[in-house]
């Protein structure tokens, strides 16, 4: 029996695809490379394949014993989710209708989803727990909402058993460096310190100084890419278990700011850079930090890399291996 990886040569995909198979695990990574990486993908079998193409995907269910599916293929730039929300309603929604229907067809039942806190939008208290209410304000958080429910009405009405994991902000690399961050383009807080400590960038802009928080600058909840891993393999064995469809917030419950990051990484690094203040960027809310209680109470999950500085160096001995 095989775990079929779509999206398994993207960030996160890449992490959970190595652990999914050092633990013995037979895996079929499903990607279409067009923001993912071949040479991502070391551990499993690979099949390039695009979840638009119910052939392709169909092709998978064919050949191999599918039994469980974790899908992580999206689209995920905010920015662009607000300027061309069709490619994101279609991608991340239709498509997964594509690869369900494939599911159903072959008699599999089960599925881990990445969703994100930003389904959850502007929200009123924190740490951020799943019963809070879920008011994206964008396409892209909208579209993974339309998942989450779609996953209720199929657990409902067809018994599927669906995890979603709602990530905060995904950061750090493989401990061991094999795999790490690597987008085209780059948009997130931590890659982009470490290119401005490595001098590939004349610097790094703060988006905004004047949120109410307490250095002005936007406050996140980062969790190592190795932990987001780990949560999906416990989800799996949760459903395994028989464990019905769930939602569950993956976060270190702790939030640091963006200078903070900055602090972290000119630690780590021990190189110096400018450090450029500007506005803010539309549509950040000041602080987003989540609650993990219930990740942990239900799967059992431990993060290992809470600190932020382990994070910043595991994801700078990547950033120095691939540069
Ligand atoms: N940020 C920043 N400068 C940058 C990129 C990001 O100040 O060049 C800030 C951004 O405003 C946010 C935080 O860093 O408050 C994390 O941003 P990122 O894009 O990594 O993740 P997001 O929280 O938007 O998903």
């Amino acid at each position: 029996m095989a775990v079929l990886v779509c999206g398994g040569a993207g960030y996160i995909g890449s992490h959970v695809n190595k652990m999914l198979n050092l633990m013995g695990c037979e895996t079929v990574v499903f990607d279409n490379l067009v923001y993912g990486h071949r040479e991502a993908v070391k551990w499993g079998a690979f099949v390039e394949g695009d979840l638009k193409d119910p052939e392709a995907i169909e092709a998978v269910f064919e050949k191999y014993p599918i039994e469980a599916v974790m899908h992580f293929a999206a689209y995920a730039y905010v920015g662009e989710s607000v300027l061309d929300p069709e490619k994101y309603y279609f991608n991340n929604v239709c498509c997964t209708l594509n690869l369900l229907r494939a599911m159903r067809k072959h008699g599999c039942g089960k599925i881990i989803f990445s969703s994100t806190c930003a389904t959850y939008g502007e929200p009123e208290r924190m740490p951020i727990t799943e019963d809070m209410p879920q008011k994206p304000i964008n396409p892209y958080g909208a579209s993974k909402l339309m998942v989450e429910r779609i996953f209720r009405d199929y657990s409902a009405a067809y018994g599927l058993k669906a995890v979603a994991l709602r990530y905060f902000n995904a950061a750090g690399a493989d401990p061991e460096g094999e795999i790490g961050e690597d987008h085209t383009p780059e948009t997130h807080l931590i890659p982009l310190v470490l290119d401005a400590a490595a001098g590939k960038r004349p610097d790094i802009k703060v988006f905004g100084t004047d949120y109410p928080t307490r250095d002005g600058s936007c406050i996140r909840d980062y969790i190592h890419v190795e932990d987001l891993a780990s949560a999906h393999v416990l989800a799996l064995k949760y459903l395994e278990k028989g464990g019905e469809t769930d939602f569950f917030n993956l976060g270190n419950e702790k939030g640091t700011s963006v200078l903070e990051v900055i602090q972290a990484v000119r630690k780590v690094t021990g190189k110096d850079f400018t450090v450029t203040l500007t506005d803010r960027r539309a549509g950040d809310p000041a602080a987003l930090v989540g609650s993990s209680e219930k990740a942990k109470k239900v799967l059992g999950w431990a993060p290992k890399y809470a600190d932020i500085e382990t994070i910043v160096r595991h994801a700078w001995k990547w950033h120095c291996r691939m540069k």
